[in-house]
């Protein structure tokens, strides 16, 4: 049997990313409506704030058990920043290209070994929109931010986030690589495993 799921996000990156991860647990995604992703403010201070914002506006107008994701990117040099402001880093309406170029400036000075940094995911499931007791999977991925974008895959601030471990750039990653060890396939694995144990 296919569960229906509501998948709170219109960030086509995330949306592919999210398919296969949760693909054993026979999962048919439903996207809400542009209007009712349009009305969402995130107006948390943390991840897990704004993932839960996310999951229950979704859930409350798709009457759906609801998985929403709010991730983002987070640099040492520039004290956690973008973090939760990271896909309109350089302003409304996000923009990949604009945020890269404006963390590159914003590292100008930074030398190699001080260009630490993280990719945050939170991913939020829902029974219902009062639901008290959601599930909750934390992933993170350290790595650091490259003087130049290297690779074409993925979406966002992988051309410039490195893994030390694969030597390669996110952007530079197979989405089956990157959907094995990425802040999303951690969050995702933690989720599940709570899905099995409570959903
Ligand atoms: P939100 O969770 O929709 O608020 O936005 C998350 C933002 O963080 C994205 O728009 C990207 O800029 C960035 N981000 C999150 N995950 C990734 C990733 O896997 N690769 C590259 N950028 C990411």
């Amino acid at each position: 049997m296919t569960n229906r799921v509501a998948l709170a996000t219109s960030n086509l990156g995330k949306r592919a990313e999210l398919e296969p991860l949760f693909k054993e647990l026979n999962v048919e995604f439903e996207l809400p409506s542009k209007s009712t992703l349009d009305l969402i403010r995130e107006t948390g201070l943390s991840f897990i704030e704004n993932a839960l914002i996310k999951a229950r506006a979704v859930a409350a107008a798709t009457q759906l058990p609801t998985i929403a994701d709010d991730s983002g990117l987070m640099v040492d040099a520039l004290g956690g920043k973008p973090g939760i402001h990271s896909a309109r880093y350089a302003g409304t309406p996000s923009h990949a290209e604009r945020n890269n170029l404006k963390l590159l400036k914003a590292l100008a000075d930074t030398p190699e070994a001080a260009r630490g940094a993280q990719f945050v995911c939170v991913l939020v499931y829902l029974r219902s929109f009062d639901d008290p007791q959601p599930l909750i999977g934390y992933g993170r991925w350290l790595g650091r931010i490259l003087c130049e974008p290297i690779g074409t895959n993925g979406f966002g601030y992988d051309p410039l986030f490195f893994d030390d471990h694969m030597l390669q750039s996110a952007a530079e990653l197979s989405s089956d690589v990157k959907n094995r060890i990425s802040h999303r396939a951690q969050a995702a694995h933690q989720l599940q495993q709570q899905l099995a144990k409570y959903g």
